[in-house]
């Protein structure tokens, strides 16, 4: 029989990251069976619900390549995959629900109570395989074992979330419900409506939650839990796709970075790991910087743009070689987009912030002195190019008699603002003669000494 798997996710207008990592959990699984991945938005509350907050999951499975494999077909662009179908929206399956509702009626399974239907559910514990979490038996509560019966319609129509939820799985054949492990409480209910319908439920994994890397309960507000964040933020999907991976699933050998197509091959349902997951930020930025290495040039300097941009640089005043020049020398050496600005800001500013304190320390009158031969040297140099320049500082510093490093120091402090960042001499070839000039010179005068 072959794998049928499903995310079915509630458009609440975000995508949480355990929302992501569980679509990826079954998307991992139906590639490494051969079997199908579906889409189910579980829209039913109509309050809540809109096309936009049905986009954010879409945009979010789209940027990290889960493409699902049916759905009712589409003449719009709703949710455009693969083929020209969507994802399946239960609001419009109303009649499926209908009928179901009925066949339990008929079977004397399900029954009018005050408007609503209630399911007559069974008074035996429920026993619930599951390939992750091992055999839990649930127990009924004390107010269950007076009436373990539940509501399957409101009063005012609505199919509830149980309900609706086993149809569509029992429906659509499901064979593996893989989700988040909160739901492993209403497993017992849904597991009896299978039976009431005289089929037996899927096999289910119910994964461990994410934790906030201090053990705290992950919240809506805490950083990086949406999946926006990366989207906007210049985040390299491929990188974030193998952070989820390892997110709760780990192949031998505590491999870290793999291809995609190596954790389909191994992945599997025992595998997931039991414990819950901690999500570490600076993991996945390592991660995403490794990713960033291998990302081709032009690739590169779209992106560097657009976080450049983000930041409110004034990118339109300066020629586009210049900007491509200043992004080349970020190449490599960026973990993610969002550390570009400070970074490599100084670039695209008129007047760099220099930090009083290192200000006070690289700029003594001793060194004001040579600073102020290193400026004129440089101001005499025709040709400003990197090798230059090099040659320039190095040659002042025989001069003096030092080493090129108190040149270096507070120059790279003058013209970037900082004592860490792009080569120097690339980054003074690329600011200018002129820019670099009245950087020295502002920095010279804003270190307050009368040198
Ligand atoms: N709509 C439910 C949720 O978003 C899905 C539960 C399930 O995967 O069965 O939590």
């Amino acid at each position: 029989m072959s794998t049928r798997v499903r995310f079915a996710p509630s458009p609440t207008g975000f995508l949480h990251i355990g929302g992501a990592r569980t679509a990826l959990f079954n998307w991992l699984y139906a590639r490494h069976t051969g079997g199908k991945f579906i889409l189910r938005i579980e829209d039913t509350d109509a309050a809540r619900n809109s096309q936009e907050a049905v986009n954010v999951i879409l945009d979010g499975l789209r940027w990290l390549g889960l493409d699902w494999d049916e759905g009712p077909l589409t003449g719009d662009a709703t949710g455009q995959c693969k083929g020209d179908f969507g994802p399946y929206f239960q609001s419009q399956r109303g009649a499926l629900y209908k009928r179901r509702v009925e066949e339990l009626k008929d079977k004397g399974l399900a029954y009018e109570d005050a408007g609503a239907v209630k399911f007559r559910m069974t008074r035996d514990p429920i026993l619930i395989p599951d390939v992750v979490v091992g055999n839990v038996t649930r127990e009924l509560t004390d107010r269950e074992q007076v009436d373990p019966d539940f509501v399957i319609v409101r009063s005012d129509g609505q199919p509830v979330f149980h309900f609706v939820n086993v149809v569509d799985d029992l429906e659509m054949k499901i064979t593996h419900v893989i989700r988040g492990e909160d739901h492993l409480s209403n497993t017992a209910k849904h597991i009896a409506l299978f039976r009431a319908f005289g089929v037996e439920p899927p096999c289910y994994a119910h994964i461990p939650l994410i934790l906030n890397i201090d053990g705290t309960k992950m919240s809506k507000r805490d950083r990086g839990a949406s999946m926006t964040t990366y989207m906007d933020e210049g985040y390299l999907p491929a990188a974030v796709v193998n952070y989820l991976c390892l997110l709760g699933w780990s192949p031998k050998g505590n491999r870290e970075k793999m291809p995609i197509e190596e954790v389909i091959s191994l992945f599997d349902l025992p595998q997931i790991l039991r414990h819950n997951a901690r999500f570490d930020m600076d993991k996945l930025q390592w991660l995403n910087g490794e990713y960033l290495r291998e990302v081709g040039d032009e690739q590169f300097r779209a992106e560097g743009e657009r976080a450049f941009r983000r930041a409110g640089l004034p990118l339109e005043k300066f020629t586009p070689a210049y900007i491509r020049s200043a992004l080349d020398t970020c190449k490599g050496k960026l973990k993610w987009f969002g550390e570009l600005p400070a970074y490599a800001g100084f670039y695209f500013t008129d007047m760099v912030n220099i930090d009083p304190a290192a200000l006070t320390k690289d700029f003594t009158p001793e060194a004001k002195t040579r600073i102020g031969k290193l400026r004129d040297a440089f101001a005499g140099t025709e040709e400003f190019t990197a090798a230059r320049l090099e040659q320039t500082l190095k040659a002042v510093a025989a001069q003096l008699g030092i080493k090129a490093g108190p040149l270096v120091h507070p120059t790279r402090l003058a013209c970037t603002g900082s004592s860490a960042g792009p080569s120097l001499y690339h980054l003074l070839e690329i600011l200018g003669k002129e820019r670099v000039i009245q950087r020295l010179d502002r920095a010279m005068e804003l270190s307050g000494y009368s040198g």
